[in-house]
């Protein structure tokens, strides 16, 4: 008889959780997998996917504008968003049983309930009366939006709620500009929503560097999106069929959806993790080692719960780790370095490695190479938007440390270039690519010239 039902009991059927429980199985582990939702998980279910495939809908808005200077004549264009979303849904239907089979296939169990620890080894699911039991528990549990906590939250939809829609709204505002802010406000706006963007900060996507912050804010607002820096939301309140959005300061908005896109919260509490030892960070993430080991010996946990880096690709990588290193004998650490990563807004913007400014702080000495230039499509289809891409090298070693990309395709070209970036290719590296020619990316391999800061004016603000 063996010591426990399991070999390794997986709580969370997303990214993460698929992917470690499929790959012990075909170690010859015995797997169950625990799912109160539905197979797949946020990427798949009512994230990445469904959200990337309404960013092509959105996107021909713009697509039809461009094609009138290449002589197409676009007339009683109309747009139907219950086509859309029938349609998206009815694909995440069909990724849904995709990684279900896969499951099933791999000879994983499934459970289609809500788990909870008794005891690191005991798991209970919700609507049975007998437990299971595990020698590894892996926790892959996600997270979900954080909204926050202003007198009429109840009034405010979050991502979840969008691929939920029967009818797009004449007017929305959405509050924050991180990643899902951007990229909700740009669907929006492409299918023909008025967007306000109401943004506590200074300028949008925080940590992103600062040139494509000012470039995409730019194009944004140029694509009529009302960008609304410094604006504090104090409240939300009811107004008949609208909303009325207090700001902080007294201004107002008034419309007729809110979207809170203020950051993702941990699944970290609420089945059992604290009760028996498991140390939870100041998110309520769950704190693990290099091997995604939690602070109970038999416990791990991957993905988004860990609040490492909120990124599907990451949570592939952090299960494939565990696997090996649980089940095939190779202990591998994770390694978070030079994640290439894509924000989906019209202009898309890509990027991997270090922004100026944090190379800045780490670099003795950082060179610059800036490119801001027309594509070639957009001489005849007369988009007046600019191209934007940048290498941040490191004076000393001539290593590329970061690339950033500002345009169409970005997320494509970032995803090649973070190859030789995390290579360590350096700048010369770079040159000695012959360039592929016509396309923008080429624009990587050809920028000779350094950009240099202007020099201060003395009485400007650049002296200051
Ligand atoms: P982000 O952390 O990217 O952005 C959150 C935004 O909300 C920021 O602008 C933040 O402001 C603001 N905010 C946070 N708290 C408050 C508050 N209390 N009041 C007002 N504003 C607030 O989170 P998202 O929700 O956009 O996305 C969650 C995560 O999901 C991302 O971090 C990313 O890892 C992942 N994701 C990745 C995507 C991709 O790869 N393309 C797409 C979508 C999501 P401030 O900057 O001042 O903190």
């Amino acid at each position: 008889m063996a010591e426990f039902d399991y070999d390794l009991f997986v709580i969370g059927a997303g990214s993460g959780g698929v992917r470690a429980a499929r790959l012990a199985a075909e170690l010859g582990a015995r797997v169950g997998v625990a799912e109160e939702y539905r197979i797949g998980g946020t990427c798949v279910i009512r994230g990445c996917v469904p959200k990337k495939l309404l960013v092509y809908g959105a996107r021909y808005a713009g697509e039809f504008e461009d094609a009138r200077g290449f002589g197409w004549t676009c007339e009683d264009l109309r747009f139907d968003w219950a086509t859309l979303i029938r349609n998206v849904r009815r694909e995440v239907d069909r990724l849904n049983g995709a990684y279900t089979r896969t499951l099933e296939n791999a000879g994983v169990d499934r459970f289609l309930a809500r788990a909870s620890l008794e005891t690191p080894h005991v798991v209970r699911l919700a609507g049975r009366d007998d437990t299971l039991s595990a020698k590894t528990i892996l926790v892959a549990t996600g997270a979900h939006p954080f909204i926050p906590n202003l007198p009429g939250r109840e009034h405010l939809i979050t991502s979840n709620e969008c691929f939920e829609l029967e009818a797009l709204p004449e007017r929305i505002a959405v509050v924050g500009a991180g990643y899902i802010g951007m990229e909700f406000a740009s669907i929006f706006a492409g299918l023909g929503v008025a967007v306000t963007v109401l943004y506590r900060g200074e300028q949008i996507l925080r940590d992103f560097d600062m040139d494509l912050r000012d470039g995409l804010a730019e194009a944004m607002r140029n694509r009529g999106v009302n960008l609304r820096m410094n604006a504090n939301v104090a409240a939300v309140e009811k107004d008949g069929g609208a909303y009325r959005v207090q700001l902080k300061g007294g201004d107002c908005v008034t419309t007729d959806l809110v979207m809170a896109a203020t950051g993702r919260v941990p699944n970290g509490s609420g089945f059992g993790l604290q009760q028996i030892g498991v140390k939870l960070g100041w998110n309520g993430h769950v704190a693990v080692d290099e091997f995604s080991k939690s602070s109970v010996e038999n416990i791990y946990a991957v993905g988004d719960v860990t609040d490492r880096m909120q990124l599907t690709p990451v949570a592939i990588h952090e299960a494939n780790a565990f696997v090996e290193t649980l089940f095939n004998d190779n202990p591998t650490p994770v390694d978070h370095s030079f994640v290439p990563t894509a924000v989906f807004s019209e202009p898309e913007l890509g990027t991997v490695g270090f922004t100026e400014g944090k190379a800045r702080e780490m670099c003795r000495q950082v060179d610059v190479y800036k490119s801001r230039f027309k594509p070639l499509r957009a001489t005849v289809s007369g988009r007046d938007e600019k191209m934007l891409m940048k290498l941040v090298v490191d004076a000393e070693t001539d290593k590329v440390l970061g690339c950033h990309v500002l345009g169409g395709d970005a997320a494509e070209i970032v995803q090649m270039a973070a190859i030789a970036v995390r290579l360590g290719a350096t700048k010369a590296q770079f040159d000695a690519t012959r360039a592929l020619h016509p396309s923008a990316a080429e624009e990587l391999v050809t920028m000779r010239q350094r950009w240099e800061p202007p020099a201060p004016v003395a009485g400007s603000d650049a002296a200051a």
